[in-house]
């Protein structure tokens, strides 16, 4: 039997080499990258940078990989699922032992660190509802209940569907007579610490387990089904340290070699619109599990495809976040096509009634222009010089972003003859047009000069290695850095990097091409020294003219030895 560790390092070799014995890289690779043969070697444009010329290399007969490339990263089948997944080494683990049918021994609970413990709880918590939803009388009801919305029994189980009694301990009770401890149910999320006792936090509902992508649940969505308006319809599990609904796409861990086959994904509002468009065989479906489209999701979308259909309903009161999410998808480089849905239904409602009139809506799908262009004309009178306008409005902003000439030529054509006027007063209109995203940045403070001086790219560089790590903050010590970055640092080195998780995290996500993270940042460190020293020079030099004019002769010899200091300084780099 083998160990379950936490580190690569911490792994007996003979582990790892009996997962890599049964797998094969190649196959590994193939899941997530187009590879074409040259001479006994495989290769394809590099996945982790951006790349025309294909510089990423995989050896059949090393089982090795390695971007000769940009970013010059490398490894064996661990680290490129590391990579590739976003994931740590315990999960890549995970995954790789599933797929060569390696059983992983389990340590004593006490050996086992918080994240382990918690990826057994929550598979614990997953039977436990499974088997409700089975055998008990309610849960019987939840399970005909799914029937008639048309869920197959085969998808029940494929998606693992549960019950949670409506009782305030039951869960609770089950996985503290599994030997854990109160403290560490509430922890899970699952139950909900009240005074000096808890209870569990979902009760009476049909319980959706929300898988990572190595399909380990990490988090639950509840809905409830029998007529009670007073509680809310859908409850998430919330953040825990297996779980950040902003970095997780529901289905995502069942869709993805459907993403890759078909070219593109479907985004759909709810789970049930996943889990019936995946039954009917369209498996390219995934759902934002109650967010809007986030940064952190798309990055993770792009390892799979740039090609997003939207199967949302536009006019709802979430509209608006959801057309952020679209722009910001366009924005990162995806083509964002539409499915347009019969008003007031969802995938599922459509499917249930007529699975072809799902595929012909995704068939059907739209450009997102073309959709934009819908919805800017409904209930407008394009003869109307008021109208006219107002639907110019709408539509300019879009047209603007659009960052390909021809593209946004096109569209302004159609605009023109559409509300028939002439082009030139269109183009006019665009070149007083601000682009939405300018308009929106200004509204919320955000707009900042569009270029940057050396001293911030350095210290954005810095702070993603920081970032990624922090054993190197240290370095930092002696270092002036601008208020921004100072405050990232200090919670980094506090390790109180939750009070500002979303600034550690862009840094955190950015990619940072190095080979060596430490010399980079020696390199960086090295630079910004000599960036400081630059500027007091540039400080002692209006000083100096001042005092030139002052005819303060004191002043002047204090500071030209404080320049002729610097100037030293600066050599010395
Ligand atoms: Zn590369």
């Amino acid at each position: 039997m083998l160990q379950f560790p936490y580190n690569k390092k911490d792994m007996p070799d003979n582990t790892i080499e009996e997962i890599k014995s049964r797998l094969d890289l190649v196959e590994i690779v193939k899941e997530y990258v187009q590879l074409e043969k040259v001479g006994s070697n495989m290769r394809a444009p590099c996945p982790f940078h951006a790349e025309k010329t294909p510089s990423f290399f995989v050896s059949p007969t090393r089982q090795t990989w390695r971007c000769f490339g940009g970013c010059g990263e490398g490894g064996d089948m661990f680290d490129f699922v590391m990579k590739m997944e976003g994931v740590e080494f315990i999960d890549a683990l995970r995954l790789l032992a599933k797929k060569a049918g390696v059983k992983l021994e389990k340590k004593s609970r006490e050996e086992r660190g918080e994240r382990e413990k918690l990826y057994e709880l929550y598979e614990l918590a997953v039977q436990f509802y499974e088997k409700q939803l089975q055998a008990s009388r309610k849960g019987k009801r939840a399970k005909n209940y799914l029937i008639e919305r048309g869920i197959s029994s085969e998808s029940i189980k494929t998606w693992r569907l549960g019950y949670s009694p409506d009782s305030w301990q039951s869960l609770s009770e089950f996985l503290i007579s599994k030997g854990y401890r109160r403290q560490e149910v509430i922890k899970s999320g699952l139950a909900i610490k009240k005074d000096d006792h808890s209870y569990d936090r979902f009760r009476g509902r049909i319980m959706f387990p929300i898988m990572n992508t190595a399909s380990s649940p990490i988090a639950f969505g509840g809905r409830v089904f029998e007529g009670d308006d007073k509680t809310a319809k859908y409850l998430n599990s919330p953040q825990t340290p297996l779980y950040d609904k902003s970095k997780v796409l529901y289905g995502l861990d069942k869709a993805k070699m459907e993403i890759r086959r078909h070219g593109f994904c479907i985004l759909v509002e709810g789970y049930t619109d996943v889990i019936m468009s995946s039954q009917m065989g369209h498996g390219n479906v995934i759902s934002t599990s109650g967010t809007a489209l986030t940064d952190q999701q798309l990055n993770i979308l792009q390892r799979y495809t740039k090609n997003i259909y939207t199967a949302f309903d536009m006019d709802s009161a979430g509209a608006s976040a959801t057309k952020k999410g679209i722009e910001m998808a366009r924005k990162k480089d995806f083509d964002v096509k539409v499915i347009d849905l019969p008003e007031g239904k969802d995938p599922a409602d459509l499917i249930k009634e007529d699975p072809e009139k799902w595929k012909k809506a995704v068939e059907e799908v739209e450009n997102i222009m073309e959709f934009y262009f819908k919805a800017a004309f409904r209930g407008k009178n394009p003869t109307e010089p008021k109208d006219k306008k107002e639907i110019a409005i709408e539509l300019l902003p879009l047209i603007k972003r659009i960052p390909n000439s021809i593209e946004r030529s096109h569209w302004i054509k159609k605009l023109a003859e559409e509300i028939n006027v002439n082009e030139k007063a269109i183009v006019d209109q665009l070149a007083k047009t601000e682009s939405k995203e300018k308009k929106e940045n200004i509204k919320s403070g955000e707009v900042k000069s569009e270029r940057k001086s050396r001293k911030e790219i350095l210290e954005e560089r810095i702070l993603s290695i920081a970032a990624k790590k922090p054993e190197m903050i240290e370095k930092i010590e002696n270092v002036t850095l601008s208020p921004f970055s100072q405050d990232i640092i200090n919670a980094l080195k506090t390790g109180k990097e939750n009070q500002l998780k979303e600034k550690v995290d862009y840094f955190a996500l950015r990619p940072i091409e190095a080979e060596d993270y430490e010399k980079e940042m020696d390199s960086c460190i090295r630079e910004i020294k000599k960036e400081n020293i630059k500027k007091e020079l540039r400080e002692a030099h209006l000083k100096i003219k001042k005092a030139e004019k002052d005819k303060n002769k004191k002043e002047l010899k204090v500071l030209t030895e404080e320049v002729y200091e610097l100037s030293k300084k600066l050599q010395e780099f």
